[in-house]
């Protein structure tokens, strides 16, 4: 079946094949992609984004199957795709892994690709971003991008983003969570996980902690405030909650246009970005000197793709 008519479909083979062909390094592999690509740009972008991150064991995976089956249920398509900024260092992916999320990888209306194991995080993250539009391009509603919480990922990811969920452990220590100050401001939403049995209390405290802590950070421009809450993906609790939030954030930031604005800043941060890699910064600069870069922009929010833009 031709990629696009298959994507468009919904077909989950011709998605799955069409991400193959957007992560491969392969020469002749890349004017396929960025046709695909183009083609799929104008069904695109209507979804929430959202991303994921924590450390290792906070219970990332158990949480998403639970959130992704809560919304799969309902009869809403999820995509799960990672960013692993360790799996160049294993050789392997370690996130968005199918065994870890054996119920959610066996639903039909779900979608769960591990991450491109190759690459720098910066080329990672730009094919994640091509493989959200394809996503998109077939249906997908919800958009799961986790990630390892090792403090560089982050505001990488958070360039992808509607919504940033940070899930966290109570009492292990916020060095030990690699949670700086800086991580804890990306945040929407702040989740201590694991609050069930002897955990539970702690959890709690965990969350007024943090509550009190956010209340000293300045406002987010977009009139949101970081919720704080608890969660046990094991119990089934909290995680209703959690979802209901992303909806309520949603909604606003339709209605206030945040959502579209920032989706706009995302795709000329890739722009820039792009420009400096593929075409260097002498190029970069003369491009912004000369106000061109604009005149680039404007095109991409006319539904370019930023490769188009580059060759032109
Ligand atoms: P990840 O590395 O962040 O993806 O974490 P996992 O989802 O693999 O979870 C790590 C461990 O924590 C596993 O042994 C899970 O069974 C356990 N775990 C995850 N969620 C919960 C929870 O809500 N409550 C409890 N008690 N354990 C959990």
């Amino acid at each position: 079946m031709d990629l696009y008519k298959g994507i468009i479909k919904g077909d989950i083979a011709s998605l799955a094949k069409g991400i193959t062909l957007i992560e491969s390094t392969l020469y002749e592999d890349e004017k396929r992609a960025q046709e695909l690509l183009k083609n799929c740009l104008p069904k695109s972008g209507k979804s929430i984004r959202i991303g994921i991150t924590g450390i290792p064991g906070v219970g990332k995976s158990t949480f998403i199957e639970n959130f992704g089956k809560l919304l799969t249920n309902k009869g809403k398509k999820v995509a799960v795709l990672a960013i692993d900024p360790t799996s160049e260092k294993t050789q392997g992916s370690i996130l968005g892994d199918k065994s870890r999320m054996h119920k959610l990888s066996s639903d039909k209306n779900a979608f769960i690709r591990p991450s491109p194991n190759r690459g720098t995080l910066g080329g990672v993250a730009s094919k994640t971003r091509e493989s959200i539009i394809l996503c998109e391009a077939a249906g997908f509603e919800i958009i799961l991008i986790e990630t390892v919480g090792v403090g560089q990922s982050e505001t990488t990811v958070k360039k992808l983003v509607d919504f940033f969920l940070l899930l966290m452990l109570a009492g292990a220590g916020d060095e030990l969570q690699g949670i700086k100050r800086g991580i804890m401001e990306l945040a929407d939403a702040l989740v201590i996980t694991k609050a069930d049995g002897d955990n539970k209390q702690k959890a709690n405290n965990a969350a007024l902690e943090y509550q009190r802590a956010l209340h000293l950070f300045p406002a987010m421009e977009n009139g949101w405030t970081t919720k704080v809450s608890t969660c046990s993906a094991l119990e089934n609790k909290g995680v209703v909650k959690i979802i209901e939030a992303i909806d309520t954030f949603n909604n606003k930031m339709i209605n206030n246009n945040w959502k579209i604005k920032n989706r706009i800043e995302q795709n000329s941060y890739w722009l820039h970005l792009k420009i400096k890699e593929e075409l260097g910064n002498k190029k970069y600069k003369s491009l912004v000197d000369s106000g061109k870069i604009k005149l680039l922009e404007k095109e991409l929010e006319k539904g370019k793709t930023i490769q188009q833009l580059i060759e032109y």
